[in-house]
């Protein structure tokens, strides 16, 4: 494959240091290509760009940005089957998955934005003798700073609603997962979008990212990533008054009650679990049960992930490849095994050496998905973001401690809650501390709603009219009427 280049001024250019690192699929251990690792220098040239850009991309009128919105859709749409292979090729996901999840749901946030600001109008109040009339500039430069879990999908949600509203774009895809953002750079590139309108950096977090959040002439800054990673960045945009959005880790508990309906449910609670390998920032991996239902529960949720089928990427039959990295794997073991340590029994699953995954490059990332018990629900496995594919099964003996377990940990991302009698869920949902929570489904979106995290899950939200909130500065106008 050829090399990965930035993307600066409508131009593909090499690192400015001429530096490269590789990029590698995790299911075979093998390099795919070369991509550019740059540092501060191409980031200023970037920055640089968006800002020639951004007078005439701002000046722009919304009908005729949600025009470039929906020609973007349709010329990824037209390669959809090739992002999919990008993408399993680049994180090791099932390619069933690739097409389902990431490809389709990367010309969907374009598609939708153009549809939602259909119509759309800035409010107008009346008091007082006066008019205030909202008008709604963009940000300018923004920086969008993405992880490695859903590349081009997670991209794009931020892409589509910059452009949207006027802005132009510094981006920089993880390290880890460049290939469909060098896509979608290409495929902005073939639509003729401005130069210097969008704006692809490559390269490491503290080498890219970082000079993105640092550098003064990016005015806001959306990031998805790691709680951790979210703090620095917080941290070196907050003296600068950055508009900041934050998406950030979670640890989800997945609430079942005595009533859940078990049969039913099953395939469900095991997607909601081990998802793209349980690396799915809204998987449920604290599975609490009520202990009425818990022995029933756990026989037929252990029978249901042994039957994943875990293998290569590219078959069709597969529905769980490998975790993204060597060295994912090896943080996500040492989860199994503070796991065993903290007293907690292996259901399923289970450490490499031990549970192998057959069938497989022996090279390969992969892991069975695995299910933990016996573990207190404050301990360490079950209260700390591992984002593989383990399980942590706890019972609860009253809703009033199913609530408190659901709340016991740091984070607040989403959550979800299993129950044949939806009143009761949706009376539940609202005791948890979460931005999402989902009654008797998963990962069910609509693109309308607020999407993130309370506690160290982040900061603000994304979707729908919160978007175009965060990617644009409002002036109200007050005129006094004759
Ligand atoms: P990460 O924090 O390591 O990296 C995210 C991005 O930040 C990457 O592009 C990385 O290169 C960059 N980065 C690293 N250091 C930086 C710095 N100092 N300044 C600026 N940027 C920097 O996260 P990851 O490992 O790529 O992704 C996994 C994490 O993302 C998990 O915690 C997961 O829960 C979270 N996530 C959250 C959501 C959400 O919507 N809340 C969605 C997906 C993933």
């Amino acid at each position: 494959m050829e090399p990965v280049l930035n993307y600066i001024n409508g131009n593909f250019v090499r690192a400015a240091s001429g530096f490269t690192l590789d990029t590698v699929n995790p299911a075979t251990n093998t390099v795919i290509t070369q991509v550019a690792r740059s540092d501060a220098t191409d980031v200023a040239t970037a920055t640089q760009a968006a800002r020639q850009a951004a007078t005439a991309w701002g000046a722009t009128t919304m009908e005729e940005r949600i025009v470039w919105l929906e020609r973007i859709a349709d010329a990824l749409e037209s390669e959809a089957e090739t992002i999919a292979q990008l993408e399993s090729l680049d994180t090791g996901k099932p390619i069933s998955l690739a097409r389902r999840v990431d490809a389709a749901r990367s010309v969907d946030n374009f598609r939708f934005f153009a549809s939602h600001a259909k119509g759309h109008q800035d409010p107008m109040f009346s008091d007082h003798g006066a008019v205030n009339h909202v008008h709604r500039s963009p940000v300018g430069v923004v920086g969008l700073i993405t992880p490695w879990n859903l590349p081009l999908y997670l991209l794009s949600w931020k892409v589509a609603p910059a452009l949207l509203m006027g802005n132009t774009i510094v981006a920089k895809p993880s390290e880890l997962t460049p290939l469909t953002a060098n896509f979608l750079a290409k495929t902005l590139h073939k639509v003729g979008l401005p130069p210097g309108v969008f704006n692809l950096v490559h390269g490491y977090g503290p080498e890219v990212g970082q000079a993105i959040v640092e550098h003064p002439d990016v005015r806001g800054i959306s990031f998805t990533g790691g709680t951790a990673t979210g703090k620095l960045v917080a941290a070196t945009a907050a003296p600068m008054f950055k508009k900041l959005s934050l998406e950030l880790g979670g640890k989800n508990a997945t609430v079942v009650l005595d009533d859940a309906p078990l049969d039913e449910i099953m395939e469900g609670l095991v997607r909601a679990s081990f998802t793209n390998s349980g690396q799915v920032c809204l998987c449920g991996s604290r599975i609490l049960v009520d202990a009425s239902i818990y022995d029933s529960f756990v026989a037929k949720f252990v029978a249901a992930v042994e039957d994943l089928r875990i293998g290569d990427p590219l078959d069709e039959a597969t529905q769980m490849g490998s975790v993204i990295s060597q060295d994912h794997k090896t943080k996500v073991e040492s989860y199994i095994q503070l796991g065993i340590a903290e007293g907690g029994t292996v259901l399923t699953g289970g450490l490499s050496e031990e549970a192998p995954v057959t069938g497989v490059p022996a090279e390969g990332a992969y892991l069975r998905p695995t299910v933990l018990a016996e573990l207190s629900a404050s301990s360490r496995t079950a209260t700390e973001e591992i984002f593989g594919p383990v399980v942590t099964l706890h019972a609860f003996s009253n809703e009033d401690e199913a609530v408190e377990m659901a709340n016991l940990t740091a984070y607040g991302l989403a959550g979800s809650v299993w129950t044949a009698d939806t009143e009761r869920g949706h009376a539940f949902a609202k005791r948890m501390e979460t931005g999402i929570v989902w009654v008797n489904t998963w990962l069910n979106r609509d693109l309308r709603t607020p999407f993130g995290g309370v506690k160290q899950s982040g900061v603000g939200r994304e979707g729908g009219d919160w978007s175009m909130a965060f990617f644009s500065e409002m002036t109200n106008v007050c005129i006094q009427l004759p």
